[in-house]
């Protein structure tokens, strides 16, 4: 197997001090996986998730045990913004699109933290729009009039502009039709494939990640329950529905 690019141990996080969200969860993302990460709501996904680029609500919630890494660094000494530049960036629950910008405004916003070289920033445009061909038809409308599939591809265009080598995303499906999820992790296989992007992705759509996703863990109330091969883990109807609700 691809040596760990993201490798989580045994890390428990704990909000207000006292309510325990994950127990013990170990979990590793290989180089070139896509690595999917399931649970009915409240599982802990978005936690993980969290924990992984720094984003847990400072005072409230923090990782009171165990540890991350990320290509050999420890992920708990790194600001989120440090973490981008090393190449981890994550798509956050709910897409954050500036609404008051056009689509291709809010692509260019993920282009600031680099110190790219004259034309990078262009270039890394015309690459996302050949990922996502309405966002280049549909540039200058702004997020906010724009569909939740527009705003979706937009957030994920957004995080390839800066050029990730792990791009972590939460709950990409969430509200949107079918045939635009497909569309949506269409692309993020691709880009896993011909350009050797690793993915861990948190989803509560467990039939499409099990078809998308090399392997994938299991959170049931905040304990990785099940974990392996994605499509092992697809056979198991029975553990499906009771895991994933109505997947
Ligand atoms: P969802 O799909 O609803 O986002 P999830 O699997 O991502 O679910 P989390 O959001 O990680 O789950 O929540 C895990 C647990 O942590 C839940 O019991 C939740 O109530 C609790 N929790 C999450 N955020 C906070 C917070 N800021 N303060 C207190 N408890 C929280």
């Amino acid at each position: 197997m691809a040596p760990a690019l993201l490798r989580i141990e045994a890390i428990e996080v704990a909000y207000q001090r006292s309510i325990v969200a994950l127990h013990r969860v170990s979990l590793d993302v290989g180089a070139g996986e896509i690595h999917a990460l399931l649970g009915a709501n409240g599982a802990g996904k978005s936690t993980t998730l969290k924990a992984v680029s720094n984003l847990l609500p400072a005072q409230r919630g923090q990782v009171t045990a165990g540890r991350i890494d990320f290509d050999g660094h420890d992920v708990g000494r790194m600001s989120t913004a440090d973490l981008v530049r090393l190449g981890l960036v994550q798509v956050l629950e709910g897409r954050h699109c500036f609404r008051s910008l056009t689509l291709e405004e809010n692509l260019l916003t993920g282009a600031l933290g680099r110190s790219a070289r004259r034309g990078e920033a262009a270039e890394d445009l015309a690459r996302v729009y050949e990922i996502f061909p309405r966002l280049k038809a549909k540039r200058r409308v702004l997020a906010g009039l724009s569909s939740g599939g527009e705003q979706q591809m937009t957030a994920i265009g957004r995080a390839l502009m800066s050029r990730p080598r792990l791009l972590v995303l939460d709950e990409p499906s969430m509200g949107l039709a079918p045939l635009v999820v497909r569309d949506i992790f269409e692309q993020l296989r691709r880009l896993n494939r011909e350009q050797g992007l690793s993915i861990l992705v948190a989803e509560q759509n467990s039939t499409v990640a099990l078809q998308y996703a090399d392997r994938a863990t299991v959170l049931d109330a905040g304990i990785a329950v099940l974990g392996g091969n994605a499509q092992a883990l697809r056979q198991r109807a029975d553990i499906q529905s009771f895991y994933f609700g109505e997947g």
